[in-house]
């Protein structure tokens, strides 16, 4: 395999493999800059097909932590693991201790956290083996804890900014959302939207799940293979990435594109087809950062929870300077938020070598 002429290879600093046969681990470690600090990023366990689909996954989600990292304006740079085994049968004590040695291994330049497929719990198996990890069970009043709710609240306020921006109005009353995935972020993202008096539709494979906020909420289930065509002014991907491609683009009505997912952008030119349709896309690395920013502030400790909400509630203000440069400058909104985080990125590196 050829990674440094892989597509989404950019310069990462290190990637490492680790195994361990005993348990079963195949882990990949990436870390794409640590111009700002350590490596922050989580832990993803997902039955990948192939080797390379997950050095590529690990590559695109750890540039995206570098970005993500830099645009929450945390002193953290990017890094991202992945487990290739499949979370519901493949998830022992023992791949999560060895898991955890093989993050200890690197001395502090990566720390962990949970991530699609991993959970609070398995972040304190994971911590018998190494201080490296953040997003662990808190104590009452600190920050931390699981970053779930943490990325809903600020996806919420995300939306409500691009919907102030693109739709008007200043609030959601009425507002109709298809959320894509109401997973851990997804749910509390229903949760907080219903509150709003938002109308819900929301998709997911876990019929159960769908089923839930129905339930709780009086969402309007809809089938996941056509949500993204759904007729609504707002769609909320909190699902996996990639979904934003040439094939799902021409069917999209919504106005605006808000939600969780890490790498919504099937491609680069997929941001600039969003554009030329005029849909408003909230670059998802600004939107989703709730859940590091609250991880991060566990990890660096001496923050309380209110601290970390007020740190959260800045993200619509960043992600309306966005907006309004990407009017100005007649530019997709995620070629203006990557020139932002690289430019960010770009100073702390002189900074580093000065
Ligand atoms: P999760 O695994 O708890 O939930 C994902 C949900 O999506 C699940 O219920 C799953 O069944 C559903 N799903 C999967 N494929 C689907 C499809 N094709 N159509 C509809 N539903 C589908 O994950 P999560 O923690 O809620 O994260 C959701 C997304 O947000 C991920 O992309 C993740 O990387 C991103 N994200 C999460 C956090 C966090 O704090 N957890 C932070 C930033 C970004």
């Amino acid at each position: 395999m050829d990674i440094f002429g892989m597509p989404d290879f950019d310069d990462h600093e290190l990637v490492v493999f680790g195994s361990d046969a005993s348990s079963g681990l195949k882990a990949i470690v990436a870390i794409h800059s640590s111009a700002l600090g350590p490596a922050a990023g989580g832990c993803r366990m997902w039955p990948y097909r192939s080797t390379a689909e997950a050095v590529t996954d690990a590559l695109r989600l750890s540039r995206g932590m570098s970005y993500k990292n830099a645009m929450a304006g945390l002193p953290f740079g990017g890094g991202k693991a992945v487990i290739i085994a499949d979370p519901r049968t493949a998830k022992s004590p023992a791949l999560l201790a060895a898991f955890g040695r093989m993050v200890d291994s690197l001395g502090g330049r990566y720390i962990t956290a949970e991530d699609v497929g991993t959970t609070t719990a398995d972040m304190e198996q994971v911590a018998r083996a190494t201080q490296h990890v953040s997003g662990l069970g808190r104590r009452h009043g600190e920050a931390g804890g699981d970053p779930a709710p943490k990325t809903a609240l600020g996806v919420l306020l995300g939306i409500k900014a691009a919907v102030r921006f693109k739709l008007g109005g200043t609030g959601l009353d009425g507002v109709e959302v298809a959320v894509q995935g109401v997973g851990g972020v997804g749910y509390h993202l229903c949760r907080l939207l219903a509150a709003e008096g938002a109308r819900l539709r929301v998709a997911d494979v876990r019929q159960c799940a769908a089923e839930r906020v129905r339930e709780e909420l009086g969402a309007t289930i809809v089938p996941p293979g056509s949500v993204l065509a759904e007729d609504v002014d707002v769609i909320a991907p909190c699902a996996l990435g990639g979904i934003l491609n040439s094939q799902s683009l021409p069917y999209l009505r919504a106005r605006v594109v808000a939600g969780a997912a890490n790498n919504q952008l099937g491609t680069d030119a997929d941001g600039h087809a969003l554009h030329q349709t005029g849909v408003l896309y909230a670059p998802d690395y600004v939107i989703n950062a709730g859940g590091i920013i609250s991880v991060a502030r566990e990890h660096l400790g001496g923050v309380t929870e209110a601290q970390v909400t007020a740190e959260i509630h800045a993200i619509p203000a960043r992600l309306t300077e966005i907006f309004e440069r990407a009017r100005r400058e007649q530019l997709p909104t995620s070629v203006v938020a990557d020139a932002f985080a690289r430019d960010r990125l770009r100073s702390a590196r002189q900074r580093l070598v000065a």
